[in-house]
């Protein structure tokens, strides 16, 4: 008979509070040497989810004390205008941070007008630029939800380095960043996507599994391994309800550790996303000539994710 076992839950919401408490910190600091941290949020569509999502950031942000501007441009707004928005708030010394709400108009490519972004003021990781930096261990903002990862495996005390780790799932937002992330910390890394065959063959050899594939109940605990650490990105609503893409139920029964949906890397998300506008605030406050910002508590947010490599998640 197996041996009752106790499954870790990977909860998000302890991190996330501290880690607004040392944006708040920083925050403070800035705004007592002039500086006041600003994000530009670029809304292109009516879309009611990035309207809500707009919202949310900008009462997050409220709360830290960072100030949070939308630039709501027409519905049908051209890659041109999006383009020209970017850059004037790329140039715009007031603005440390912008990040390009999505969805976008039909037929305007998002990553193509993210290198529209100042790499310095990537907060959230969508221009390309900054995934080749990560991808090099050159300093850069990694998309959140990507840093989110790392950093409740990081908090939970999970070893990284030699472990074989599977993310289902490639996007720029979340599978390729969370792999290079990943990588940096010595993981062996295998990335699946939908036309992966076997999915299963691969989902069971993973020590670390994060899946970002957006389809509730693609992982059954089943396919684990037994004593996998399961991180569930996925956000989904079924019956009205929030669940991630992992069977929680049954998975639970298998890992050794996974994240609640929700619970687990959504509270992160948005509280790395302020961690790294402060940051982006001190650094380009540190650029001006003759800057007398005080950074002292730069270094503990910096540490929202253990460092990979050089990179500033
Ligand atoms: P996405 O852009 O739609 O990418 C989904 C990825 O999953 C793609 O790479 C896709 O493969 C892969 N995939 C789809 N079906 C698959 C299958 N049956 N087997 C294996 N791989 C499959 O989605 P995303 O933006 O990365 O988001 C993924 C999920 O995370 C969504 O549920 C989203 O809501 C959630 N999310 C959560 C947060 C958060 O803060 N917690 C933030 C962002 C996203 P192909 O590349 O081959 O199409």
């Amino acid at each position: 008979m197996t041996q009752p076992r106790t499954t870790q839950l990977l909860e998000g919401k302890k991190s996330a509070a501290a880690i607004r408490d040392e944006a708040a910190a920083m925050v403070q600091r800035l705004r007592a040497a002039g500086v006041v941290p600003s994000l530009a949020l670029v809304l292109a569509t009516a879309d009611e989810s990035a309207a809500w999502y707009t919202r949310a950031i900008a009462r997050a942000g409220d709360k830290v004390g960072i100030d949070v501007r939308v630039e709501r441009l027409a519905d049908d707004a051209s890659a041109a205008t999006v383009r020209a928005a970017l850059q004037r708030l790329s140039a715009d010394d007031t603005v440390h941070g912008i990040i390009l709400q999505m969805p976008l108009p039909p037929g305007v490519d998002g990553v193509e007008l993210a290198t529209a972004i100042a790499p310095e003021k990537d907060v959230d990781g969508a221009n390309p630029v900054s995934l080749g930096r990560l991808t090099a261990g050159l300093p850069a903002f990694a998309p959140a939800t990507a840093a989110a990862v790392l950093r409740i495996l990081d908090d939970h005390g999970v070893e990284l380095a030699g472990r074989r780790a599977v993310v289902v799932g490639r996007s720029l937002v979340v599978g390729k960043p969370a792999a290079m992330l990943l990588l940096a910390r010595d993981a062996t890394v295998t990335v699946c996507h939908s036309r992966t065959r076997d999915l299963k063959h691969h989902v069971k050899d993973a020590e670390i599994l994060v899946v970002a594939a957006g389809h509730p109940g693609l992982i059954t605990g089943s396919m684990l391994r037994r004593g996998a650490v399961v991180v569930d990105v996925g956000i989904n609503v079924v019956d009205d309800k929030l669940v991630g893409d992992v069977d929680f139920e049954s998975a639970r029964r298998v890992a050794s550790a996974i994240t609640p949906v929700p619970g687990g890397v959504g509270p992160l998300t948005n509280a790395l996303l302020l961690a790294h506008l402060a940051r982006a605030a001190q650094a380009q406050a540190d650029a001006e000539p003759g800057a007398a910002v005080p950074s002292r508590t730069r270094a503990s947010v910096g540490s929202a994710n253990q460092p990979l490599t050089r990179g500033a998640t």
